[in-house]
């Protein structure tokens, strides 16, 4: 099996980790299977670099002025890493050679600091494999036609792993790091919740959209398009190589499962425009002028007010709410009137899972949970695999827990703290 592993800044965060990622590769390796291993930075190193530049430029805004050299700079991070992980591995006994992002043909756009991956030639990582070596290539960089270094945005070795193992027709992706799979609710927040032994990338996306801690969302685009079968798990796990989350196309699962996660971002706002003058213009010409100035609209709903009159609300980041409530009170008038009311404080509850599509009784169940704890509903919207609603961020916890009981998610896998699988406690 030809496998792509990345690991995580924790995982590889002191030489010791160094050494303890190498054992795991040499493991692989000698159970047969081809590796390619990407890493990340060690520790906070990227962070690090970026104060590091902001110090020397005196401002926050090297990046704005210097994003040429900004990525100089932070594609040695991942340099170093590179170049002792291929040690480490040397040193036990396999041989090994690290590859940077350029020397491995990872072919980007020239936008400095959001680079995107355009092409990947792998024949070097190829040769390297045939003579007998793992090869580690450097994360989350590339190079530009013009020969340029470019990165792919924070977070980016997750996008370079993924692509890696498309380009290279690599049998599975796996994605260490220091959480053991993708969690049914932050664990942190529901003593419940528990990893979800198999998810679909639809499900992975929704999930890292709404709020979970998972993967780079652009990572999990890239395995969609490609059908690159990946697996989430801890690198500090040093048993079982089952516990963990599989991400496929297709998971293998109980029919009755409805939902496989629950995941929470605060932070949100709801504007209310009523009285507003019924009719497809008012409305077309409130999104119109929100989406000229850049503010993105997350839910929107309309509802039939007195006299003719329509009720239209719109729900996005707390932190856009005042710009968009300027720019819509402005524009009342001239629509032939109105008024607004903001609320704040919002948070956004999804839940996700694509055993909802066509099933009668979710949201009635959604809505009882909410309803025997007092949650107020603030809006809802949903897509073919989720519901998401708007609650008081006070009550976000709540809302989170309620849902994750009513859904009987805790019976879904296995129990992170044990690895036992739900049931067998
Ligand atoms: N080291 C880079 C960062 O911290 C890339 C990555 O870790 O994925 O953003
Ligand atoms: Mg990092």
């Amino acid at each position: 099996m030809l496998v792509v592993q990345k690991y995580g800044g924790s995982s590889v965060a002191t030489p010791e980790r160094v050494r303890a990622v190498a054992a795991r590769v040499v493991r692989a390796v000698r159970r047969g299977d081809e590796l390619v291993v990407v890493v990340s930075a060690m520790g906070d190193t990227t962070d690090d670099l970026v104060a590091l530049a902001a110090e020397v430029v005196g401002d926050a805004d090297a990046a704005v002025r210097h994003s040429r050299e900004m990525d100089m700079l932070l594609t040695a991070g991942e340099r170093i890493s590179m170049a002792l992980l291929a040690m480490a591995i040397r040193e036990a006994g396999e041989g090994a050679v690290s590859l940077t992002g350029s020397q491995a043909a990872i072919i980007t756009d020239g936008a400095h600091m959001s680079a995107r991956i355009k092409e990947i030639r792998g024949d070097r990582v190829r040769a390297a494999l045939e003579q007998g070596n793992v090869v580690i290539v450097a994360g989350f960089q590339g190079v530009s036609a013009a020969r340029e270094i470019t990165t792919l945005g924070r977070g980016g070795s997750d996008t370079t792993a993924v692509a890696l193992a498309a380009a290279l027709g690599a049998d599975r992706c796996e994605v260490y790091s220091d959480v053991r799979g993708v969690y049914t609710a932050d664990p942190r927040k529901v003593p419940e919740a528990r990893i979800i032994p198999q998810v679909s990338f639809e499900e992975l996306l929704e999930l890292a959209s709404a709020g979970a801690q998972v993967m780079h969302a652009r990572a999990v685009e890239i395995a969609a398009k490609y059908d690159v079968d990946l697996r989430l798990g801890s690198a500090f796990d040093t048993g079982d190589d089952t516990i963990g989350t599989f991400v496929t196309r297709k998971p293998q699962r109980m029919e009755e499962l409805v939902l496989t996660g629950v995941a929470a971002k605060s932070g949100q706002a709801k504007l209310v425009l009523n009285g507003l003058p019924a009719g497809l213009r008012t409305v077309t010409a409130v999104l119109v002028g929100l989406a000229e100035a850049g503010i993105s609209v997350d839910m929107i709903s309309e509802s039939a007010g007195s006299e003719g009159r329509i009720e239209l609300q719109l729900t996005l980041d707390d932190e856009l709410v005042q710009e968009a409530g300027d720019l819509v009170s402005a524009m009342l008038p001239g629509m032939g009137g109105g008024g607004i009311v903001v609320r704040r404080g919002l948070s956004k509850i999804a839940l996700i899972g694509s055993g909802m599509h066509r099933r009668a009784g979710v949201y009635a169940r959604a809505y009882r949970s909410l309803l025997e704890k007092e949650i107020e509903v603030y809006a809802v919207s949903t897509s073919g695999i989720t519901i998401t609603v708007l609650v008081e961020e006070a009550r976000q916890d709540d809302a989170v827990q309620a849902l994750h009981e009513a859904f009987t998610l805790e019976l879904i896998g296995e129990d992170p703290a044990t690895g036992a699988a739900a049931g067998e406690r």
